[in-house]
């Protein structure tokens, strides 16, 4: 079994406790790892160490070119090493090795883009009307980050706001989930090797009901980065609240995928295949619902099924499989009750609907994929983030219903448009409610890109410009070059 450490003050530590957990392999339902069981007492020290690095010269007085120049050596050892990481995110979450791969070998561009940005938040003269005075800004890191992050995409996930974070001169303490530990430690050994100070980077691992609170309320944290679930989120949006924290939210969602009549079918056909199947359905972004016009539903679902039938299961670290196990017992669990859910309301499943025994699945964790047709849009199946390969199909007659539809839940992540018509295409992209809006494509995105939620899916952007914006603050400095104070008891 492989055993991890913890990161803390650039040590290598295992839990105060001693105590470790079990990280299973979700194709072969069995451990294969084991990891430090962190409590309170281990946040408290890695906090420490992060706010202890925060005010060390080593980082504080850091140019901010030169704090690029770490980034851009992280980027190039993650290049150096993607395969080897991307195998250890498949072994933990059951991901397609095709796809962890794909990710790990572009993600070194996250820490080249933001390297390049760390020297460039420049602060403002403001051209104050007072005379004699002189006001100007300044951009400035928060103090010590925390990031909670889940499952599905560990490094990618974590990266896009370490990446961020560091550029402006924050440090960081990063818990990764409990499902998907390993790789988040792996990778810990980059920040020393490119040359990052003790304590700028810290991962601590551990349960979220156990030392989630502990981090997010911990004082000395100045900033919560969080993506997960909306329940979990809310729970850490009130911690922070508490401590007055801003906060950044990444949620789940419910994205529709609409595709008109006009639309090349072959090629929305792949998109609905790649909003419900990559990733077992297991993205934030999942395309769970197919809003589909009702002049080509009935092809369109006949297709669907025909192409989902023939998708291959099996070993995820296997470069040909298509659809592996989802990524844990209780996700299983959860998926096969929705399934009981959506018969229960009436919904009727043309295709899967069940827990998958194929031979190439052995004990796996694995879900047939899944698609039911004959749903209403305030079914829970239409409603609710399910988070597997289950795919909600409803009709639509007009381009005016397809918006109520597709705008109808609480959640605003993305959404996906097939059609070949310009205007329509446009005019869905102001309509819909949701953070990207994907027109003939789906599953796309850059760290050049914003990415977040609108309405219960989150706030704050990660990727892009925007997203380094979440990690400073604007201090306002003024000088009085007149030599002479006025009268103290009015305001100047
Ligand atoms: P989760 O909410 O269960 O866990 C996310 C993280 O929060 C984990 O690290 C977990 O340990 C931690 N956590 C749990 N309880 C906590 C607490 N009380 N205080 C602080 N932290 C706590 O999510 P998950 O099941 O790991 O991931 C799936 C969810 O993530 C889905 O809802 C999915 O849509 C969402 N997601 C969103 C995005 C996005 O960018 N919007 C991306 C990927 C996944």
């Amino acid at each position: 079994m492989r055993s991890s450490q913890m990161l803390i003050g650039g040590e290598w530590v295992d839990s105060r406790s001693g105590r470790t957990f079990e990280s299973f392999d979700p194709y072969t339902g069995q451990p294969w790892a084991l990891v430090p069981r962190a409590a309170p007492e281990d946040i408290d020290a890695a906090v420490a160490a992060a706010r202890a690095a925060f005010r060390d010269s080593s980082w504080r007085d850091l140019s901010a070119t030169d704090r690029g120049v770490l980034l851009a050596r992280v980027g190039d050892l993650l290049a150096e090493r993607a395969e080897e990481l991307a195998e250890l995110e498949t072994r933990d979450n059951g991901k397609l090795i095709s796809e962890m791969g794909a990710q790990l070998r572009y993600l070194p561009q996250w820490f080249r883009y933001y390297a390049g940005l760390a020297d460039k938040l420049e602060g403002r003269v403001i051209p104050i009307e007072k005379p004699g005075m002189f006001n100007f800004t300044l951009e400035e890191p928060l103090g010590v980050v925390a990031a909670l992050t889940p499952w599905n995409s560990p490094l990618m996930l974590g990266t896009w706001k370490l990446a961020p974070a560091l550029a402006a001169g924050n440090t960081f303490v990063w818990k990764p989930s409990e499902h998907s530990s390993v790789s988040a430690l792996e990778f810990g050994k980059l920040f020393a090797e490119a040359g990052f100070p003790p304590g700028v980077v810290n991962i601590v691992t551990g349960f979220g009901n156990e030392i989630g609170d502990a981090l997010v309320g911990h004082p000395d944290v100045a900033k919560v980065a969080f993506t997960g679930g909306d329940a979990t989120g809310q729970r850490v949006y009130e911690t922070a609240a508490a401590g007055i924290k801003p906060v950044t939210m990444e949620l789940g969602g419910k994205s529709a995928n609409i595709v008109f009549a006009d639309a090349d079918l072959d090629n929305a056909l792949k998109g609905v295949v790649s909003g419900i199947l990559a990733a077992t359905g297991q993205t934030c972004v999942a395309g769970s619902r197919a809003l589909i016009h009702r002049s080509i539903v009935d092809e369109f679902v006949e297709r669907f099924v025909a192409l989902a039938t023939t998708a291959r299961m099996g070993n995820p670290l296997d470069p040909d499989t298509q659809i592996g196990p989802v990524a844990t017992r209780p996700q299983l669990a959860k998926v096969l009750d929705y399934i009981d859910i959506a018969r229960t309301e009436g919904a009727k499943c043309v295709l899967g609907g069940g827990r998958a025994e194929r031979p190439e699945c052995g004990d796996g964790w694995f879900v047939e994929p899944t698609v039911f047709v004959d749903v209403e849009p305030g079914m829970r199946i239409a409603q609710e983030e399910v988070f597997g390969p289950v795919l909600g199909v409803i009709p639509f007659d007009d381009d005016d219903e397809a918006v109520e539809i597709a705008n109808d839940t609480v959640y605003g992540l993305a959404a996906g448009v097939w059609t070949a018509d310009i205007g329509r295409c446009l005019t869905m992209a102001r309509r819909l409610e949701s953070g990207t809006v994907w027109i003939n494509t789906y599953r796309a995105s850059s760290y050049l890109s914003p990415f977040g939620g609108y309405k219960r899916s989150g706030f704050g952007r990660e990727n892009g410009l925007a997203a380094i914006r979440e990690y400073v603050q604007e201090k306002s400095v003024w000088i009085d070059t007149s030599g002479e104070t006025p009268n103290p008891f009015i305001q100047r």
